[in-house]
């Protein structure tokens, strides 16, 4: 090699995926290099000053809601409070104000939120219960490898602190009838069945519609499943304090102190931009893959991974407040997380819009609110509001106008408030981050075969050619901020790469 150190493995990306695979490679022994093409660490998630909009406050770049942070079984071994970071959870997860007074409320507390539902509250006990009440091995399902009975039980075994709750595929069979039971119910016509009220179904279908696809959907359903469930369990739909980053940042002190590096502005676009290593993880689309790696991708798998799809998109828009968004019903109010898309009807015509190439009259918009739970986020009396809106597919549309309207009908007065206002329309969403091509945030779209068949069927969804391995969310399980992409690629680099067959524990100490 002429003197040049060969590394044990290079993650191409500081994603939460692309971090959670280089602790594990770092705790196993191994040296280990993460490149990032950006100038700050983090990916999805990030928390930065945004200078348009002042710069005193914090703004989460892209995800602000963590309730895969403590549920997911590679954050479960991590252990992110012991890592220094605090989760805290409104007792409000989340709303879905529907005009007046009216609201859907999904409290921390079940029965309060099905005391709240009136003549829904059973048909929501009954629905979601069984699923909060088995919220680890449903969890455990949801998160897995999506390929291999070892893929999913990996995920309940070998939990770090927790490694004394264990168990075996018997116990995974009666939540995952449950979950399949329900996944079935809500992703097709029969959704209609369940609910008399508005309030309980605009209310489910708010959390469904994270997965940006017409609705109903069987991939909208194991979202809003999986997230409802998580509302009302141990964690609820947290926020760290300080933002995001706090997420990443312990990820990053925890490879640093197991040896690992991070180069920022280091963009990998060709072969020749990685220094030489044993493996190579990339946290990246598989467009990314295809065009570092070429015909070192054997025919076949490469043929594959150009079938992958987009899907489509998120365009944000970032608020500074000069007060509460003034919520015509009060209880929206104490959530951290607020579903701004009115009735399921309305959230249907919208999402079929988007389906379509449409831009709706009355978009689909999340909304976070940190200064709810992290009073911290509140600088006196200004505040950042975070929201995205789902467009279409590459839309350079500025959404702030929509969003404000959309904000405006359940908020009067909401206008008053605003001092401020930024929009990344769903075309620039890839200049701040490669992996959300056209403002896909899903990095790859969330039909029910790409949820399952993410990024091809091959039996190894990860590993893409000798040595190298893709990680990030295009992989299974998919979006969000649960580190599982990384941590299942990273195991099964150790064992073929290295031949490392005991999996590192990441608790601290
Ligand atoms: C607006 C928005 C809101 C969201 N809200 C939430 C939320 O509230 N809760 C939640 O759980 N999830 C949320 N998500 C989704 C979540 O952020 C992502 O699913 C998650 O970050 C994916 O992690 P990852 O590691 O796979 O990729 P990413 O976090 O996207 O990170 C990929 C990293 O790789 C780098 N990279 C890509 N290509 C290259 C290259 N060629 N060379 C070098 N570096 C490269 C990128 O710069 C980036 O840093 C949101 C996403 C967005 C965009």
């Amino acid at each position: 090699m002429g003197g040049v150190t060969l590394l044990d493995a290079v993650v191409v990306g500081s994603g939460p995926n692309g971090l959670a695979a280089a602790v594990t490679l770092a705790r196993a022994g191994l040296g280990v290099r993460v490149l990032e093409a950006q100038p700050t660490i983090g990916g999805g998630a990030r928390t930065l000053p945004v200078p348009e909009l002042g710069g005193d406050l914090l703004f989460d770049l892209c995800s602000a809601v963590h309730p895969m942070a403590w549920a997911s079984p590679f954050f479960r071994a991590f252990d992110l409070p012991a890592h220094g970071v605090e989760l805290v959870a409104p007792e409000v997860a989340y709303a879905q104000p529907l005009g007046g007074d009216r609201a859907g409320i999904a409290w921390r507390d079940l029965a309060r939120t099905a005391d709240g539902l009136g003549a829904d509250g059973d048909a929501w006990r009954d629905l979601i219960r069984p699923l909060a009440e088995s919220w680890r091995q449903v969890t455990a399902l949801a998160l897995g490898d999506k390929r291999t009975v070892r893929g999913m039980l990996e995920g309940v075994r070998d939990h770090g602190a927790h490694a004394s709750e264990t168990w075996g595929l018997a116990s995974l069979v009666r939540p995952g009838l449950r979950f399949g039971a329900a996944l079935l119910e809500q992703g097709g016509p029969r959704w209609e069945r369940r609910f008399l009220t508005e309030e309980a179904k605009a209310l489910l279908t708010g959390v469904a519609a994270h997965a940006i696809t017409p609705l109903p959907s069987y991939a909208g359903a194991g979202t809003a499943l999986l997230l409802a469930a998580l509302a009302h369990a141990d964690g609820g739909w947290a926020v760290p304090v300080g933002g995001s980053q706090a997420i990443t940042d312990a990820l990053v002190r925890d490879l640093r102190a197991h040896g690992g590096t991070v180069e920022t502005g280091r963009p990998v676009d060709a072969w020749r931009d990685l220094p030489p290593a044993r493996a190579v993880l990339f946290d990246t689309t598989p467009t990314t893959v295809l065009r570092v790696l070429g015909d070192r991708i054997r025919a076949p798998r490469r043929a594959a991974l150009r079938r992958f799809r987009y899907g489509n998109a998120a365009a944000k828009v970032d608020f500074v407040l000069s007060g509460p968004v003034p919520w015509a019903a009060p209880d929206v109010g104490r959530a951290s997380t607020v579903h701004v898309g009115g009735t399921r009807a309305e959230m249907v015509i919208a999402e079929d819009a988007v389906a379509h190439g449409v831009h709706p009259d009355h978009p689909m918009v999340l909304l976070s609110d940190p200064g709810v739970a992290d009073p911290g986020r509140v600088r006196g009396a200004t505040r950042p509001l975070w929201t995205y809106a789902h467009v279409p597919a590459g839309s350079t549309h500025d959404l702030t106008e929509a969003v404000t309207r959309q904000i405006e009908r359940f908020a009067p007065g909401f206008r008053d408030v605003v001092v401020g206002a930024r929009c990344i329309p769903a075309d620039q969403m890839q200049r701040h981050n490669q992996n959300y091509p056209g403002g896909d945030i899903s990095a790859g779209a969330a039909s029910m075969w790409q949820m399952i068949a993410r990024p091809t069927l091959a039996p190894d969804p990860y590993q893409v050619a000798e040595g190298v391995y893709l990680c990030s969310a295009s992989t299974p399980p998919g979006p969000g901020v649960h580190g599982m992409g990384g941590w299942h690629a990273a195991r099964r680099a150790l064992v073929r790469e290295f031949d490392v067959r005991h999996v590192p524990g990441l608790a601290p100490g």
